[in-house]
């Protein structure tokens, strides 16, 4: 349970207005709380529904939840103006504005305030028919973005204690910080990982020793102190683009951004072959992306020996997304071509 009468106060404007009220006679979960926030900005219902994990985290129907909002005024229907910016193009607003002989020049809000002036009716039937788009009231408002505020302030710490754990070669802590943080999330990162398992923190922290350490062929134009800080943007891809320099060079046809991706791939790369190992396999493919460069291209034409593959990413990569080529795992007993 959270409550945000107790967090810090907030700035901006509408939530002024609130601060020094009394606090709403009912607290939200966690999971309701995540949930009025995805109408901070004006959605409709079914874009929130089609995600299948709601019920089960919320314990309840999710429409019935949003007709609770509703009843304690922490959601309403949007303003129509709202409805006719999301959901009507400036084409066909110029349209309406030609069937009622009116001018057709201006930014959309213009377009939208002349043709509410003179004819909000038909605006209002030629929504009737689309689904509402539902909006935090003020008071629901301050409550969702107080706790968006407070999780991105979560997440913030996790990074900086893994980040400074990973720094001070402590991989396997490292490795702890995020899983539990992500472990205690209403929707944890990625799908079907068990954050609670000890071999998602020992890839983890197996992944952070490589990134915190290698110096894969597809960056030797980078010195070792363009690497390092390339370490934390590629440990960290969330935050990372914040610790890369906005002067960075990596003298390739990428950028400092997918330079980072290379090394996370490299260290992907090197705990994948090692599984393709320890699994038995003694030859592997590489499989290329469908745009892939040609070189990256012609990698995947091969079988290869798992105890000595080509290097990924690849060094001679020349697409400025990078290599994205991968190691996959073939049949045990296949014999290289003589
Ligand atoms: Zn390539």
């Amino acid at each position: 349970m959270w409550k945000f009468w107790q967090s810090k106060s907030t700035t901006t404007p509408k939530m002024n207005r609130l601060q020094n009220t009394e606090p709403p006679p009912f607290r939200l979960t966690d999971a309701e709380l995540l949930l009025l926030s995805k109408f901070l900005y004006p959605s409709t219902i079914d874009s929130i529904i089609s995600d299948r994990r709601w019920p089960t985290v919320l314990g309840n129907d999710v429409l019935r939840v949003v007709e609770q909002f509703k009843h304690q005024g922490l959601l309403a229907v949007a303003a129509l103006s709202t409805c006719i910016e999301r959901l009507f193009s400036t084409t066909t607003l110029k349209e309406l504005l030609k069937e009622h002989g009116l001018p057709v020049s201006g930014k959309k809000e213009i377009l939208i305030q002349r043709l509410m002036e003179a004819d909000s009716e038909a605006l209002y039937k030629a929504t009737a028919n689309m689904k509402p788009l539902l909006e935090c009231s003020d008071t629901g408002r301050v409550l969702a973005q107080a706790f968006v505020n407070e999780n991105k302030a979560k997440e913030d710490d996790a990074i900086a204690r893994s980040k400074k754990a990973a720094e001070n070669q402590n991989f396997k802590e490292a490795a702890q910080i995020i899983a539990k943080f992500q472990a205690s999330r209403i929707f944890p990162g990625g799908l079907w990982v068990d954050w609670k398992s000890d071999t998602i923190i020992e890839d983890m922290a197996e992944d952070l020793r490589i990134i915190y350490s290698a110096h894969p062929k597809i960056l030797t134009t980078l010195t070792n102190q363009q690497l390092d800080l390339l370490r934390p943007v590629a440990a960290y891809p969330i935050r990372g683009k914040y610790y890369l320099p906005s002067d960075f060079q990596t003298g390739r046809v990428f950028d400092g951004v997918v330079a980072a991706r290379m090394l996370s791939f490299y260290a992907c790369g090197q705990r994948e072959l090692k599984g393709i190992r320890a699994a038995g396999y003694t030859h592997l493919k590489i499989s290329s992306a469908p745009d892939s460069c040609a070189a990256c291209k012609k990698l995947s034409k091969k079988t290869y020996s798992a105890d000595n593959p080509p290097e990924l990413p690849h060094p001679d990569c020349t697409h400025e997304m990078g290599c994205r080529c991968l190691y996959t795992s073939i049949s045990k007993t296949t014999r290289l071509p003589d």
